[in-house]
């Protein structure tokens, strides 16, 4: 698997003309050798020539962390005392053109800029990003796996075995957290808990405040599930509960979310733009009046990181593709009273967008 994906890097690095291509902190280390750095002030960097093999740069006390694939790269240790830019120079030869992580701490690239004054350097997600997004049978199975987990959370949630009233937001983060690792994940990216007026900033900090009777709670969560090749693929769902029957102006705000969103997985067929899927969607905010508080974009692409490409955005004229993967999540958020956002994960395939969500989307009621 990883030799198919680097296969792919290099024909990429060909037509575009680059030379090496270096990874190190982030998601496309994983992704293409299986091994995780850590964002250490030790370098760590996977040196990838176009035409000869690949050799992953890592600080001596932490090789015994790596799982050795000598068919997709040699391991080269460097000592305390030796110069770990040397060596990715001396490895990276006379290259031109160099692709470096986007991820890479900057203190690194530019001492490797010293090092190498003669290559141009570019971002290397010009290489990855379109490989990445694009995600194969097993990385969907993956996917599929850790939604199913958020699934059962949020259907907990619904059901009203999470309590909220009298809670803190931060209790009830804590408690979505424990549950994420209990369903499977290996770690949680984030668990938003927002009661109230709090849901109207939508990466709302959960705090000390107490979620009230009478109050809806937003909820986002999701972590990193990690499958059977060490490579880790992330969950993420955002549903809102009400605490007893939701004043009728918060009824309604939902209910147009609940279109809003279905209109938008709907219209996430293969060849349909980016942008599209967003103005669908948002056009619907719009005509029921909610158009400025609708405040981001529609959705993001999600697999080894949260957040990557393609990004569901106006602006973005990228045609959706079979495997392409993201989150449909438009939100309503009014100042000083309240907010929603309704997200599920959502697969582009031949057969139509394939929701890995499905939680029902409907504002339910739970007893205070
Ligand atoms: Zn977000
Ligand atoms: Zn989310
Ligand atoms: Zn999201």
């Amino acid at each position: 698997m990883f030799v198919r994906r680097l296969d792919r890097a290099r024909r990429r690095m060909e037509a575009d003309g680059v030379d090496v291509m270096l990874l190190s902190v982030g998601a496309d280390l994983p992704y293409f050798c299986g091994y995780e750095a850590m964002p250490l002030e030790r370098l760590t960097m996977l040196v990838v020539p176009r035409d000869s093999d690949a050799t992953l740069v890592v600080p001596a006390l932490e090789a015994p962390r790596v799982v050795e694939r000598p068919d997709v790269f040699a391991v080269r240790p460097w000592g305390e005392t030796d110069d770990p830019i040397a060596l990715v120079s001396s490895l990276a030869g006379a290259a031109d053109v160099i692709a470096i992580g986007d991820h890479t701490w900057s203190g690194f690239l530019v001492d490797l800029m010293g090092a190498i004054p003669a290559a141009s350097f570019r971002r290397a997600s010009t290489i990855t990003s379109p490989i990445r997004s694009v995600k194969d049978a097993a990385e969907i199975k993956q996917l599929g796996a850790a939604a199913g987990a958020v699934d059962r959370i949020a259907t907990r949630l619904r059901a009203g075995e999470i309590e909220l009233a009298g809670r803190t937001e931060a209790e009830v983060s804590a408690e979505l957290s424990r549950q994420i690792i209990n369903e499977g994940h290996a770690r949680v990216n984030f668990a938003i808990v927002a009661a109230g007026e709090n849901a109207a900033s939508p990466h709302h900090q959960p705090g000390e405040r107490t979620i009230r009777p009478g109050e809806s709670v937003l909820c986002d969560f999701g972590g990193t599930m990690i499958g059977d090749d060490g490579v880790g693929y992330c969950s993420d769902i955002t549903r809102c509960v009400s605490i007893g029957e939701p004043p009728p102006e918060f009824a309604d705000l939902h209910s147009v979310l609940v279109v809003a969103q279905r209109a938008s997985v709907d219209a996430a067929t293969i060849g349909t733009s980016c942008e599209e899927v967003d103005r669908v969607g948002r056009s619907i905010i719009t005509e029921a009046g909610y158009g400025d508080f609708f405040v981001h974009r529609t959705g993001h692409g999600i697999g080894v990181e949260a957040h990557e490409a393609p990004y569901i955005v106006e602006g973005n004229r990228t045609p959706l593709v079979d495997g392409h993967a993201f989150s449909i999540e438009p939100g309503i958020y009014i100042p000083g009273r309240w907010g929603a956002r309704l997200e599920d994960i959502v697969v582009a395939t031949a057969d139509g967008p394939d929701p890995l969500n499905t939680v029902d989307h409907a504002l339910v009621v739970v007893e205070p």
